[in-house]
């Protein structure tokens, strides 16, 4: 049972003055996984240093397993960590170098023989325990770095860009290697990549930073289909969302104008506004490319066909269109994928129900339309199996549910809310 709690987390560095990380919350549950992402800078890792208490937090509070970590060494917080730059130890067998940590900590050596060659089974690696990482390909040291991690058997398993120095092929395999270790495993992971695709295909929950400031958290689903601003909107799904210029339009109803288009919101969405009484406004409007519906143009009118890509089955088709750039994905089982050349016209459209709606601060103007109230259930068979004990008589309450009671309790006069939590989860033993 490891939750990570970060509350009101903030980072500033002393020495440049530079504001890491400003205001960060979560409520990471045991045996989630959880992806920090968002370009370089962003302060992914200085919150995964936090965490492992290798950086000191400037203000708020860190709880792991219910214990306030701010001022345990990072060797007391039952934490392993696997960075971008593992470097194994040369002159020792991938053995040794499993087992260096819990010999350090003088572990039996028997222990240690179990440990090893369990770790070693996890990740498939049982073969080469008596070889030296220089006849190891990248891969394989990977899995040895991983492997000195997860021997301690940590309660948190935090990795900070463990796949970026693989190449590209190296790194599909081993994401899908991640995903196995993880349900081996069952341990709290915390991942940082900058890399979105990374993030979307292992985070349970993925929290998009930038500039020190959480954009958005949500299941990759989540962010995906509802992103919260532009910036998620276009981090998140590759090639890019596209992005045009528009004006919401309030008649009767709700319209959107865009480029030469004017189209009519749906019930939903004009209910949603109106309850809101959104003023008419400038506006831009998301499309992604895969939501881009082409045709050929047996005329001049339509867009100007830039670049072609080929995929296989599909092309990326990169046009211009009143002065916009855009991107369509086209597929062979929809259309002719040869009717589409360089310098040719393409005609578009887009379902009204696939467009986003930007304010011009960038915010999602329906964000909350769509927002859920919902936390992906984590893979997790014991927690799947768990069942309603005196101790926990509601195993699915949420922490909001909590959070809710504890509002009404009154107990917020004496107690902030995570005291209040962990006084009852751990309730304070006699002397
Ligand atoms: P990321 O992991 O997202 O690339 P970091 O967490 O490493 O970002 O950095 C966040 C910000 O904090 C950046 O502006 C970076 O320059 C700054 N920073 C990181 N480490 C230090 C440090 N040791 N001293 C001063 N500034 C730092």
């Amino acid at each position: 049972m490891a939750e990570v709690i970060l509350k009101n987390v903030k980072k500033v560095y002393e020495d440049s003055g530079v504001l890491a990380l400003s205001d960060f919350n979560i409520n990471i549950r045991d045996k989630e996984f959880v992806v920090l992402v968002g370009p370089s800078g962003c302060g992914k890792s200085t919150t995964l240093r936090m965490i492992a208490g290798l950086d000191e937090i400037t203000e708020g509070s860190i709880y792991i397993d219910g214990v306030l970590v701010n001022k345990v060494p990072p060797k007391d917080r039952d934490i392993a960590m696997v960075f971008q730059d593992y470097a194994l130890y040369p002159h020792m067998t991938v053995y040794d170098n499993i087992a260096y940590g819990l010999k350090l900590r003088k572990y039996p050596k028997r222990v240690i023989d179990e440990k090893v060659r369990e770790a070693a089974k996890i990740l498939d690696i049982e073969d080469l325990l008596k070889r030296k990482p220089k006849a190891l390909s990248g891969g394989q040291r990977q899995r040895v770095a991983i492997g000195r991690a997860i021997v301690r058997t940590p309660k948190v398993f935090l990795m900070d860009e463990p796949l970026s120095n693989l190449d590209a092929k190296l790194r599909n395999q081993m994401r899908a290697e991640i995903l196995k270790l993880r349900k081996k495993m069952q341990t709290t992971f915390v991942y940082v990549t900058h890399d979105q695709t990374e993030a979307m295909t292992l985070g349970d929950r993925i929290v998009i930073l930038k500039d020190g400031i959480t954009q958005q958290i949500g299941a990759p689903k989540e962010v995906f289909s509802n992103p919260a601003n532009i910036f998620v909107a276009g981090f998140i799904g590759t090639p890019q969302m596209n992005f045009f210029k528009g004006r919401l339009v309030k008649r009767d109803r709700y319209y959107i104008a865009t480029m030469d288009r004017e189209i009519a919101l749906s019930d939903e969405r004009q209910a949603f506004l109106r309850g809101k009484n959104t003023p008419p406004q400038d506006i831009t409007i998301g499309v992604r490319p895969e939501h881009m519906n082409v045709s050929k143009s047996e005329t001049y009118s339509g867009g100007t066909i830039d670049v072609v890509e080929m995929m296989g089955s599909s092309i990326y088709i990169h046009f211009n269109f009143m002065g916009n750039s855009a991107i369509a994905l086209a597929r062979d089982k929809d259309v002719d994928l040869s009717e589409f050349k360089a310098g040719n016209k393409v005609l578009f459209d887009f379902n009204e129900e696939n467009i986003h709606i930007f304010d011009e601060e960038g915010l999602n103007l329906e964000y909350e339309l769509h927002e859920e109230e919902f936390l992906p259930e984590i893979d997790n068979t014991e927690e799947k199996n768990e069942e309603e004990t005196e101790e926990n008589p509601n195993p699915k309450e949420t922490f909001e549910d909590e959070e809710a009671r504890y509002k009404k309790s009154g107990e917020k006069e004496k107690h902030s809310f995570i005291d209040y939590i962990m006084s009852k989860k751990n309730p304070p033993k006699d002397e």
